[in-house]
């Protein structure tokens, strides 16, 4: 086994990342270490480049999605369904933990994506904690750590092609509660959106509209399912992109919009997208990015609308989504969506791939 592995660090925002090395970790009792095949770079990995988001301990080995071998356990580790997971499985893990059960948000709200010690693998961990973040050779589980294998089947492409986006995707879905043969319009077709299209699908929509730009992404929402695209770089009136929705909605908008653009003024344009006594669902808003002005009357109180906003995702949304995966990648190719797969020490022009949209998703493979 190597004693040093190499790990990309976000030393701060606005820096350059390095590449550094680390002592190779060992698992604690309960824990286990995991050899790194792939991970995601997504668009939160460009906010923390930024500084966007708070409470981020720099320096931070980023990287929440990953997927990997298992190279060593200190005691016996199992799934959720109680199989053993041995060394060579491939699997992923819920990059949450900590979620302490305990609290008024985990017990009382059961909203355990609001538990205030839930810390996440590659946003709120330390480089000075050790590897825990998977832009690395090896990263480290800490005991309780939920681990899923990959089911049979499966790849790392096809899984990394979901990526965070498919719990994300799906949990908002959950929160949209589609109906069978509703009409669903998803603002936004990067990752989040993409997959919310799937998944809106995969619930019973009889139709799905993506709302999104640039090409290629819209392109990508065709090939997952999406019965018609719009292109806002074609469109870029939105008043013109409301009536696109109502007119092919009877004049009565979507009965479910789910927002996955992550600018505030969608929101009002999405709120004109929803039909009356529809449900409006906020997903794409995961940082601050400024106010929207809505109008109380119409948008809500006459509207009689149902607005829900969908915060991170929990483990069942992770379990449930890698599931029907496997029921559906042959038909839905998710692996598609990975546009490009850097090499560790290209981690800096990755991040920057992704901020530009030149890809619909990047991966680095410490391997290549
Ligand atoms: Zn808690
Ligand atoms: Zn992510």
């Amino acid at each position: 086994m190597a004693d040093a592995v190499r790990a990309v660090v976000m030393t701060g925002p606005g820096q350059p990342l390095e590449l550094r090395r680390f002592a190779a970790p060992r698992p604690e009792p309960g824990g286990a270490v995991l050899e790194m095949v792939a991970s995601e770079v997504c668009g939160t990995d460009v906010h923390l480049h930024h500084g966007r988001l708070a409470g981020v301990p720099y320096p931070i080995i980023p990287g929440h999605i990953n997927c990997g071998r298992i190279l060593e356990t200190a005691g016996a580790l199992h799934d959720v369904e109680g199989r053993t997971l041995a060394p060579g499985r491939l699997v992923t893990f819920f990059d949450v933990f900590g979620t302490c059960g305990e609290c008024w948000y985990c017990l009382v709200a059961k909203a355990g994506t609001r538990c205030p010690k839930r810390r996440v693998y590659g946003i709120t961990t330390s480089a000075a904690d050790g590897l825990l973040g998977g832009w690395a050779e090896q990263i480290e589980l800490k005991p309780g750590v939920k681990v899923l294998p990959i089911p049979d089947g499966l790849d790392a492409e096809d899984f990394m092609g979901g990526g965070c986006g498919l719990p994300t995707g799906f949990h908002a879905v959950e929160r949209a509660g589609v109906a069978l043969a509703d009409t669903v319009v998803v603002q936004g077709s990067g990752p989040v959106g993409l997959n919310a299209a799937v998944f809106a699908t995969l619930a019973g929509a009889a139709r799905v509209l993506v709302v999104g730009a640039p090409a290629a992404r819209l392109a990508a929402a065709r090939r997952l399912g999406a019965d018609e695209v719009l292109d806002i770089t074609a469109v870029p009136d939105p008043a013109a992109r409301v009536r696109w929705v109502r007119e092919r909605t009877a004049g009565r908008g979507a009965d479910v919009v789910i927002e996955a653009v992550g600018r505030p003024e969608a929101v009002p344009e999405g709120l004109e997208m929803v039909r009356d006594a529809g449900t409006y669902v906020v997903v794409g808003q995961y940082t601050d990015a400024g106010d929207a002005t809505i109008n109380p009357h119409t948008h809500l109180n006459r509207r009689h609308v149902t607005v829900r906003g969908s915060w991170g995702f929990e483990f069942t949304h992770f379990h449930r989504a890698l599931q029907l995966m496997a029921r559906h990648a042959r038909r839905i190719p998710w692996r598609e969506l990975v546009t490009r797969q850097y090499a560790l020490e290209d981690a800096g022009r990755a991040l920057a791939d992704m901020e530009g949209l030149a890809v619909v998703k990047a991966l680095l493979r410490p391997a290549i």
